[in-house]
């Protein structure tokens, strides 16, 4: 079985890096160079608040604030631009050829428009085809932590996840992911609508035939105890 397995290399970022939903320079940051980074990334927040018109240094809940906004950024907002996904291991499918879902993927990201947040679940599917590779079920899940731990547009982060998946599993006969977000940005500013939700879906292959049985039975599925993610 160990033969059979074969290890797949992070090459799959499609975004200029530098910019917001792509890697940062230098990607991947070592620890060192991640500390540098907070360090500098809390000064400079702390004169984005100084410019506000906040006495962050003599206010006990905000003297720290700098250092806890720099921390997480690089540590869970935009954990993707500076940290790797782990190296993700695909499968001969063994004689299966049948479709692989996994729905209901939670979501967390950030709006390069705005850095608002978006939070929100991504639905993947894949048709394995004849040879082809199949990945362990978590591994769908570190994909979307990856690409969604950064700036995003749902449009574009939508054609990333897929991407990432078609190449992985490699030889399959179609590839299908929807995302159902919902964005801060339109929630908490501008026009202040609660409960809007963005639906993008990016499908190739089988997927795009509509009257495919793998198209409707991605989508019969994704509709199952949906009524929290699909308002
Ligand atoms: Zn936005």
């Amino acid at each position: 079985m160990t033969n059979n397995r074969k290890k797949v290399h992070n090459d799959l970022e499609v975004v200029p890096t530098g910019f917001a939903n792509g890697v940062a320079p230098g990607f991947p940051l070592s620890e060192g160079e991640k500390q540098d980074m907070i360090e500098k990334a809390a000064e400079a927040y702390g004169q984005f608040l100084d410019a506000l018109g906040c006495d962050w240094r003599n206010d006990p809940n905000s003297s720290d604030t700098p250092r806890r906004v720099a921390k997480a950024y690089v540590h869970d907002l935009w954990k993707g631009r500076y940290t790797p996904m782990s190296e993700i291991t695909s499968f001969p499918s063994d004689g299966y050829d049948g479709i692989v879902i996994e729905r209901n993927i939670p979501l967390t990201s950030m709006c390069s428009h705005h850095h608002q947040t978006i939070g929100g679940v991504v639905h993947i599917g894949y048709v394995v085809g004849e040879n082809g590779r199949v990945i362990g079920l978590s591994k769908l899940n570190r994909i979307v932590e990856h690409f969604g731990r950064r700036g995003a547009i749902q449009e574009q982060l939508t054609s990333a996840i897929h991407q990432a998946v078609d190449k992985i599993c490699e030889n399959n006969r179609g590839v299908i992911v929807s995302i159902v977000g919902t964005h801060n940005c339109v929630s908490c500013r501008g026009v202040k609508h609660q409960g809007a939700s963005m639906v993008t879906t990016k499908a190739s292959g089988v997927f795009l035939e509509n009257d495919n049985l793998a198209r409707e039975e991605f989508f019969d599925s994704i509709k199952i105890n949906n009524s929290n993610h699909l308002v």
